[in-house]
């Protein structure tokens, strides 16, 4: 699960929590060669939904950020490989993000779009008419741009539940990307799909080892970190983590809330 690659400095208008996801352009080769060496087959999540989920890995972007599609797209099409980039609606367009012709242009490219919310709000909050709207108008619009089916899905934030699968399922949509880590095998459900953060800081080494499904630790870190989120509630402990990781920061006007 990977957010953005850049290709240039950090962008001072992106606060801490989304920057920590953004991997540099020269860790993004490193990791491109460390998944070549791992043998894999690099494949989308409509291919991994038809069956070929074997001796796989698929590399997911979420949001819809702009060096996804100028700076990671064009690395992977040299690879030979594809991506799904889960796309938000409302983000198209934005500073920092995805014009509606970059992600028109990638689609034509071979490149999977698929839907991560329509304002990218926390679904758990979301009556379950909104959750609906977040979905299908998020689908609806990318259809519209890529001018062809997206059945695909990630959601916004961390907070998966049953209801938001059932949601994302009856939208049409045939698998949903969640924040939790793991692999994924045919008894996983499809609208819970494990993935593995990429954050700014993993060395190819691990993005190595996530290709080999080692992934223990990611799982057993995930697991501790739900104590305290289900504690505190999903607002209170965005708002604690924005405080830790950001710090004095915080008072800036948020262009983007993981
Ligand atoms: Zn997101």
């Amino acid at each position: 699960m990977y957010h953005d690659v850049r290709a240039g400095a950090p962008d001072p208008a992106v606060p801490a929590t989304a920057a920590a996801y953004h991997v540099t352009k020269a860790l993004f080769a490193e990791h491109l060669r460390a998944i070549r060496a791992s043998g894999r087959q690099v494949i989308t999540a409509s291919q991994w939904a038809q069956g070929r989920a074997g001796d796989s890995v698929v590399l997911t972007f979420d949001d819809g950020w702009r060096g996804t599609f100028e700076v990671a797209v064009p690395m992977l099409l040299e690879a030979g490989w594809r991506a799904t980039v889960y796309v938000t609606r409302d983000f198209i367009g934005r500073d920092g993000f995805a014009t509606r012709e970059m992600i028109r242009e990638a689609a034509r490219a071979g490149i999977e779009i698929g839907a991560h919310g329509t304002t990218h709000r926390m679904l758990s909050s979301c009556t379950p008419e909104e959750m609906r709207w977040e979905f299908l108008t998020c689908k609806r619009d990318l259809e519209s741009i890529v001018d062809g089916p997206v059945e695909h899905a990630s959601q916004p934030g961390g907070d998966w539940s049953e209801d938001i699968a059932a949601c994302a399922q009856d939208a049409g949509l045939r698998t949903l990307g969640s924040s939790r880590p793991g692999v994924n095998g045919a008894s996983t459900p499809r609208h819970c799909l494990r993935r593995v953060a990429v954050k700014a800081g993993t060395p190819a080494t691990a993005v190595g080892r996530f290709c080999r499904y080692a992934v223990g630790l990611e799982v057993a870190r995930w697991t501790l970190l739900q104590m305290p989120r289900r504690l505190l509630g999903m607002r209170n402990y965005s708002r604690l983590r924005r405080l830790v990781l950001d710090g004095h920061r915080t008072e800036r006007k948020a262009v983007f809330e993981p």
